[in-house]
């Protein structure tokens, strides 16, 4: 699976998410369709919890449409933590990270290996 972009109405509704999370971390996964992530997914009890990433690992649902992950970093910075390069092999090849103050410029893509990886916004 190769991911190509993401849906614009998606980006504006996780840095919105981002800010009604904020000062917690929220996460959640991301489903693509057609190499285009377009959907995202809360798991029940992941929002706002110190340890979501591990939570959700347990959460995963079977699906192969799974993208990978969001999860926002409410002290801004945007780039992957250790803890974060950990995780994201375990919940998909793409992870996007949204970050303080959650303008439509404050998030990047990763893959699960932590590089950076660009994504076209669509839509
Ligand atoms: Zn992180």
């Amino acid at each position: 699976m190769i991911i190509r972009g993401i849906q614009k109405d998606l980006l504006c509704l996780l840095l919105q998410m981002g800010r009604e999370s904020h000062p917690n971390e929220f996460v959640a996964l991301i489903r693509e369709r057609d190499g285009i992530m377009d959907e995202v997914n809360l798991l029940p009890g992941t929002v706002g919890r110190e340890d979501s990433a591990s939570l959700m690992y347990d959460m995963m649902p079977l699906d192969t449409h799974v993208a990978g992950s969001v999860h926002s970093h409410p002290n801004g910075v945007l780039l992957p933590s250790d803890a974060d390069v950990s995780f994201f092999p375990r919940t998909g090849r793409y992870h996007l990270i949204i970050g303080y103050p959650y303008r439509k410029q404050d998030w990047r893509c990763f893959t699960a290996d932590g590089k950076p990886c660009k994504l076209e916004v669509v839509g």
